[in-house]
C-alpha cells in the first residue's frame, strides 16, 4: 500500500485531527497546507467546531478489529455526507478527489477528507494499520507506515517504557518463581 498519494492524506490528517483535538486556526491551517489541501485557512469558530468528529475519528483508531475500523469509518462517510468529484484547478492541472464541494465550508471538507482518508486505508487492506499507541494511558493515535505493519507504539519513549515495565514484571516473576 502507498502512504503519500493525496487519497490517504486524509488518514494523515485525520491521525493528527485525533492527536490535536482542540486546534487553534494556524496549527489547523499548516496541517491541512502540508497535504496540499485546497483552501486550507479556517474561518472563525471552524477548527473548534471539529473537536467532536475528533473525537468520532478516535474510535476508527481505536476499535479492536479491522470490521469494527471498517463499520465505524462507513458510519463516518454518511455522517460526513463524503461525495467524491473529480477536480482540477485548472487548464493541464491534474484531477483529484474532492469529498466534499469547497463551497461547503472547511470543517465540511474536513469531515468527508477524514472519513474518506480512513476509509481508503482499510479499502486498501491496511485497516489494521490505523493504530492507538500500545502505551496504556498513551492516546495517540498513528498510521503505521512501516514496511511489516507491525509497529506498535507511537514513539521509542513509549515503546522503551512498556517494554522496561515488562522486563520488570518479568524479572519480578522470575524471582517469585526461584522462592
Ligand atoms: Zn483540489
Ligand atoms: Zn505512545
Amino acid at each position: 500500500m502507498q502512504f503519500n498519494t493525496y487519497t490517504v492524506a486524509g488518514a494523515h490528517i485525520a491521525v493528527w485531527l485525533v492527536n490535536h483535538p482542540s486546534p487553534d486556526a494556524p496549527s489547523l491551517a499548516a496541517a491541512l497546507a502540508r497535504y496540499d489541501v485546497h483552501q486550507p485557512a479556517p474561518a472563525a469558530g471552524d477548527a473548534r467546531s471539529l473537536t467532536p468528529w475528533a473525537g468520532r475519528l478516535r474510535g476508527v483508531f481505536e476499535a479492536g478489529t479491522v470490521a469494527e475500523k471498517a463499520e465505524r469509518a462507513d458510519a463516518l462517510l454518511v455522517a460526513a455526507d463524503c461525495r467524491p468529484r473529480l477536480v482540477s484547478h485548472g487548464a493541464g492541472l491534474p484531477f483529484h478527489f474532492h469529498y466534499a464541494p469547497v463551497r461547503t465550508g472547511l470543517p465540511a471538507r474536513v469531515k468527508a477528507l477524514t472519513a474518506a482518508g480512513v476509509a481508503h486505508v482499510i479499502d486498501g487492506g491496511g485497516g489494521s494499520r490505523l493504530r492507538a499507541c500500545g502505551r496504556p494511558g498513551c492516546g495517540i493515535v498513528f498510521l503505521d507506515t512501516s514496511r511489516n505493519g507491525r509497529r506498535h507504539f507511537c514513539s521509542v519513549r513509549c515503546a522503551n517504557q512498556v517494554n522496561v515495565a515488562s522486563h520488570r514484571l518479568r524479572r519480578r516473576q522470575a524471582h517469585a518463581g526461584q522462592r
